[in-house]
């Protein structure tokens, strides 16, 4: 695609042809992160009506920014986009290479990302076949991916922000939640999701599981690492909001012998 159609085309998808101003923060934020891939990457998704715009962000990381848009149908999504050029690269390489699904490993960061990218994707659709509520996943290309939108009017807050509102019957269900989803993942699902905590529990009409970029198979050398590391996570945390929680330990022992 051409240079400066390419251009057009991605100011379409930030509302910036009408009326967002450049100085917005979304503006920004896309001047600082959109290199040519994940603009070509955009405007295929723009093309087939994926994206129709996009006209928020919702959060920016280390590894990726989430933004808030719509599709062709009026439908509100949110789309991650990984960095293509990431101080994770360490990280993310060790990850992937621990995961038995992934056969071949590029060289090149760019696309390794990608590859990063289409797990996450993958660990969506397989934690929904095991009645995990998480964001649906909508579509994916290179390093972008499409999800449903977690929200009203504005974007879920994590359980972190809203932790302070709660009671203890709350964090008794949630608590009750996330052992769930813990166990129906390793049980059924064969699964881990191995960054399970308050940050990555939305609430929007009960809780949903986000960031599963490092989910991963039972069958993953580190995933019993990763179950422990679940467990403890969340037993501290709700044992500090007063939960009584089992002994996370012998829940370990449980599951995995079990
Ligand atoms: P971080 O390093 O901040 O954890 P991350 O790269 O791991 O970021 P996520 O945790 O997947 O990415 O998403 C970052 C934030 O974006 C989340 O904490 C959440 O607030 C928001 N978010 C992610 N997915 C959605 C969604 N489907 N709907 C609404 N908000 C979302
Ligand atoms: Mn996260």
């Amino acid at each position: 695609m051409r240079e400066d159609a390419l251009e057009r085309e991605i100011e379409e998808i930030l509302g910036l042809r009408e009326r967002r101003e450049k100085d917005s923060e979304l503006y920004k934020i896309a001047n600082e992160v959109f290199d040519r891939t994940t603009k070509e990457t955009l405007a295929y998704f723009h093309r087939r009506g994926k994206i129709k715009e996009l006209y928020g962000v919702i959060s920016t990381g280390k590894e990726a920014n989430v933004f808030a848009g719509v599709d062709d149908r009026g439908e509100r999504i949110a789309v991650k986009i990984y960095r293509t050029y990431t101080t994770e690269f360490r990280r993310i390489w060790e990850y992937l290479a621990a995961d038995p699904r992934i056969g071949y490993l590029p060289k090149d960061m760019r696309k390794l990302v990608f590859v990063w990218a289409r797990r996450e994707f993958k660990n969506l659709q397989r934690a929904i076949k095991y009645a995990v509520r998480v964001p649906e996943p909508r579509a994916f290309r290179n390093n972008v991916l499409i999800m449903e939108f977690i929200g009203g009017e504005l974007p879920a807050p994590r359980l972190k922000d809203v932790e302070k509102d709660l009671e203890k019957t709350d964090f008794e269900e949630l608590y009750d939640f996330a052992m769930g989803v813990i166990e129906r993942l390793w049980k059924r699902g064969d699964m881990v999701h191995g960054d399970l905590s308050e940050y990555n529990i939305l609430i929007h009409e009960g809780p949903v599981v986000i960031d599963w970029s490092q989910a991963t198979v039972k069958r993953n050398r580190v995933s019993l690492e990763l179950l422990r590391r679940d467990l403890a996570n969340v037993s501290n945390y709700f044992r500090k909001k007063g939960v009584e929680v089992e002994d996370p330990e012998e829940k370990f022992r449980e599951l995995v012998e079990g």
